[in-house]
């Protein structure tokens, strides 16, 4: 199925080679989905015979020869009756195939019988097939978020009612949609489950990929011992029921759980047999994916020469096979590679050219990412114009990414809004309702005490005061309910400090008619992703907690400061001298960069990179709105990123006098600067100041 453990190191290996074995797994697998009436005959009696024997076997071959086997099964249907459980197995098999060969035109007319399944009581199952399948397309367009849903989605008693087959490919399947979600957890139970399922079967070669996949969960969970294990006896028992294919998948996975050792022949010789493997199999397509795996191994180990071998072998075999996504990730190894040994032209080049591909095909995602790798290659490579063009690149299609994600996110949670809304105001109600009748029964009681004064004055003062106490607690207690349900509605519920809801209402004050008077901060913690991945989730929150207590502390109580995304902060102040912008810009460079974050036993060591600018922006008095303000204090912060982190970049002033001509100027603001159409400058952080004296 899946293109992208095709689909090149800037998913990162993890990533891609877990969307390896999905691929893996649902190519070889997508078989019988068993419907109700047929069930206790199919496993294992009629597996033994029929179509069956034929059927797994084209399981097991169709990774290395997709298109082949496609045709094989295109020739297998006419022999199967409309609504038999072998009609469900081709169908099932064929919408894995399309979904590896990302092609809607063979999916569609699969699903449309799958939907229409004729048997009504077998419809649930066919219909869980259908999602099966549908899921696979999704995650091997990149569409993670989708995938995750529609596998969500599923019926679980038509589940329960599938065959072992069906259920292992599904278990397998879910277990890389959620490592992808890094959900491991349950991605390690989902994988738990594919391997009792093999076993069940009494598959060698089911039970070594689902092996493999565990493995390959547990590198990812860093516990990489334990993957080392698994790999092992996958390999063990891939040997045992060995068929190329599988040999293959295992031997890829070990490679890649080695690829750290002490010892590199233990991955590199994982990756040759793997190749070998590829040969044996005969798949082309297969073997551009080892060659492809083998190129990133040597990128990751910075040996350019070697990567850009293996890259250029796997491109014409791509080609010949018109793997999309092995193409993919050729091209953008090969670009790679060339940027490494300096040819970065022609480097660029070729990952544009990848790039594209992606992008005609509608994965945005995987687009994003190659920029982004692109971005950081170029970098290295001391190409700064190129580098912030190409984060750029990255940042529009990631923006749209999420846009889109949100915009899903914004469409689901309405639906759950109005039901969730109604529980939660009749919740609310109810407490009000009970704080009313509180007060009342408060009120009641005073007034009879106020009756019985005449009685004992005494008395019914001690009493009357108690009352009346009872009353201010309750009144007390409702207005900070109020209060608490504010603070949660615009707070960041890690760091405590505004979210983007609460900045909007509140930079309204600091946006006069004229547009936005302030000086406006964007603070991007660097390499934050590393931070996570060396120390932990957990120590990358305390890094978060830290960086906004430090930020909080060192702004005075009116200027603002938001938690704007993941690791960025948002700081607007009213103060609009350059000078001063200038020092508070060394001031939050200084304070996150000094001082390591303390977690536990560990210090971590923080720097950000920060681009600001006053508003309106200078030497024409330019008014912006703060849309557009944010867009050019963000261009500022990826050159800072650009020229090596841990600095702040201010635009001090701009040749436009439109906001038109600023909006065209922005994408090229580093060259800009060059030419003298922008005034920037540059403060360094800490440690680069350390460096610099
Ligand atoms: P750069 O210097 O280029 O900014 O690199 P980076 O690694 O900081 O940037 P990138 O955007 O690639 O990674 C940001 C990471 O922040 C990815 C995401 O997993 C992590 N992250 C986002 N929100 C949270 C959070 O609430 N807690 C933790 N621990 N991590 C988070
Ligand atoms: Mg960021
Ligand atoms: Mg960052």
């Amino acid at each position: 199925m899946p293109p992208p453990p095709l689909a090149g190191p800037w998913l990162g290996h993890a990533c891609r080679l877990l969307l390896s074995l999905a691929v893996i797994i649902l190519l070889l697998g997508l078989a019988a989905c068993q419907p109700d009436s047929g069930r206790a005959s199919i496993e294992p009696a009629q597996a033994q015979e029929g179509l069956w024997p034929e059927l797994e076997r084209i399981e097991r071959a169709a990774r290395a020869r997709p298109a082949e086997q496609a045709q094989a099964l295109q020739k297998l249907y006419g022999r199967t009756a409309p609504g038999s459980a072998e009609r469900l197995e081709v169908l099932n098999l064929r919408g894995g195939m399309a979904a590896r060969l990302r092609d809607r035109a063979m999916l569609d007319p699969i699903l449309i019988e799958l939907r229409n399944w004729p048997l009504a009581e077998q419809r649930p199952g066919a219909e869980a097939v259908a999602g099966l399948v549908q899921a696979a397309f999704h995650l091997n367009q990149g569409q993670l978020r989708d995938a995750k849903k529609t596998l969500q989605g599923l019926n679980e008693d038509a589940v329960a009612q599938l065959s072992d087959r069906v259920r292992y490919r599904l278990s397998a399947l879910r277990s890389v949609v959620l490592a992808d979600s890094g959900e491991f957890d349950g991605a390690l139970q989902s994988g738990q489950d594919a391997m009792r399922l093999a076993d069940r079967l009494g598959h060698g070669w089911r039970r070594a990929l689902a092996l493999s996949d565990m493995a390959w969960v547990y590198h990812r969970a860093e516990q990489i011992e334990r993957a080392r294990e698994l790999s092992k006896a996958a390999l063990e028992s891939a040997r045992q029921d060995p068929d190329p294919e599988t040999l293959n998948a295992a031997l890829t996975i070990h490679g890649n759980v080695f690829a750290d050792h002490a010892d590199a022949s233990i991955s590199q010789k994982s990756y040759a047999e793997a190749l070998e493997q590829a040969r044996l199999a005969g798949g082309e397509g297969m073997q551009a994916l080892s060659l492809g795996n083998m190129a990133d191994y040597y990128l990751r180990r910075g040996d350019f020469a070697q990567a850009l071998k293996q890259a250029e072998q796997a491109l014409p075999l791509a080609q010949r096979q018109q793997m999309l996504s092995a193409e993919v990730l050729a091209l953008h190894n090969m670009g790679i590679a060339k940027i490494g040994l300096k040819r970065v032209a022609e480097g660029a080049q070729d990952v544009r050219m990848a790039i594209k591909i992606d992008l005609d095909q509608g994965a945005i995602a995987y687009a994003a990412d190659g920029w982004a790798e692109l971005g950081r290659y170029l970098e290295k490579a001391g190409d700064w114009a190129g580098a912030v063009d190409a984060h750029h690149n990255y940042r529009r299609l990631i923006d749209e990414v999420l846009r889109d994600d949100t915009r899903k996110s914004v469409l689901e949670a309405q639906e759950s809004f109005d039901a969730e809304r109604r529980a939660k105001d009749i919740e609310l109600l109810a407490r009000d309702n009970s704080l009313k009748a509180e007060q009342i029964r408060a009120h009641d009681l005073a007034l009879r005490l106020w009756s019985a004064v005449a009685g004992c004055v005494l008395v019914s003062g001690v009493l009357l005061g108690l009352a009346y106490q009872r009353i201010r607690r309750t009144n007390e207690a409702l207005k900070h309910s109020n209060e608490t349900l504010k603070q949660q509605s615009e707070r960041d519920p890690l760091t405590g400090l505004s979210n983007r809801r609460h900045f909007q209402k509140a930079v309204q004050r600091l946006t006069p008619a004229g547009g936005l008077a302030a000086t406006v901060y964007l603070l991007d913690i660097d390499l934050f992703k590393r931070i996570n991945d060396q120390h932990g989730h957990a120590a990358g929150d305390s890094v978060l907690i830290e960086v906004a207590r430090r930020l909080r502390a060192a702004l005075r109580e009116d200027d603002l400061v938001v938690r704007w995304g993941g690791e960025e902060f948002l700081i607007v102040v009213p103060e609009r001298d350059a000078d001063a912008a200038r020092l508070l810009a060394q001031r939050l460079l200084d304070i996150v960069g000094s001082e390591p974050v303390v977690h536990g036993d560990k210090r971590v060591a923080v720097t950000a990179s920060i681009g600001f600018a006053s508003f309106p922006l200078g030497p024409h008095e330019l008014a912006l709105t703060w849309e557009r303000a944010i867009d050019l204090v963000d261009t500022a912060m990826y050159v800072a990123k650009a020229h090596g982190r841990n600095r702040a970049y201010g635009v001090q002033g701009v040749e436009s006098k439109t906001e038109a001509a600023l909006l065209q100027l922005m994408p090229r603001l580093e060259a800009a600067w060059q030419e003298g159409q922008a005034e920037l400058v540059t403060l360094y952080g800490p440690s680069l100041q350390l460096e610099a004296a």
